[in-house]
């Protein structure tokens, strides 16, 4: 299995906070959406929830994580923030869930994450080489996908599928349990839900609206 193929089972369903199921959690949500609302709503209309990250450091969390332990924690990971900014747009009355992402970064920076993650006790299994396993919470309306990378608080353009861009995407895949529907489109292309699907140099050339190729294919390392 090639270092691709590692970071698609690294998780077999994108990071969920977990729930005590008594007034501790429901406390917690509730507060989050409110701070939502009173952060985020303005001039008649909401914005992305962009102080997720004016709140919370990214780095190594231990899992599980709780919604109790959300609003006193100083630190999130790229799961946990895309879980929150899921549950957020949820509660906004969005059809939201949580996507997976394999990004290529600079070496350079892989490193020094991996360090961060050795740190904190935990193994960088996350990343390998210059591929890193990523989180971030999908809107979707109509069928048409919206990506907001609460990590990086901006929206995924369908630029991000250029291999010679900063965070290339590389694969992507929309969890089958989140949306209603068997497929979403996103930059012109058809993904189909519960699959990783890989954006090739022809998949970025293909028509608007083709079917995406997802069949594993041999490939430059990512
Ligand atoms: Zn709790």
């Amino acid at each position: 299995m090639g270092d691709r193929g590692t970071l698609q089972t690294f998780l077999p369903v994108a990071s969920q906070v977990s729930d005590h199921g008594a007034a501790c959690c429901f406390a917690a949500r509730r507060w989050l959406g409110a701070l939502d609302r009173s952060l985020s709503f303005r001039d008649g209309g909401w914005h992305p929830p962009t102080w997720l990250r004016d709140r919370y450091s990214w780095g190594p969390i231990h899992w599980p994580l709780f919604w109790c332990q959300v609003p006193a924690a100083d630190v999130l990971d790229c799961g946990s923030l895309a879980a929150l900014a899921t549950e957020l747009f949820r509660v906004r009355g969005e059809v939201a869930g949580s996507v997976q992402l394999i990004l290529r970064y600079p070496r350079s920076a892989t490193v020094g994450w991996a360090a961060m993650w050795a740190r904190a006790g935990l193994l960088p299994t996350w990343i390998h080489e210059e591929c890193c396993y990523h989180e971030a919470t999908a809107i979707v309306r109509q069928g048409d996908m919206a990506i907001w990378d609460p990590t990086e608080s901006r929206w995924v353009e369908s630029d991000a599928a250029l291999r010679q861009v900063y965070a290339g995407l590389v694969t992507i895949r929309v969890g089958s349990d989140q949306f209603p529907a068997g497929a979403v489109i996103w930059a012109g292309q058809v993904l189909p839900l519960g699959e990783w699907v890989e954006f090739s140099e022809e998949q970025r050339h293909a028509e608007p609206g083709a079917a995406v190729d997802a069949a594993p294919r041999a490939g430059p390392r990512c």
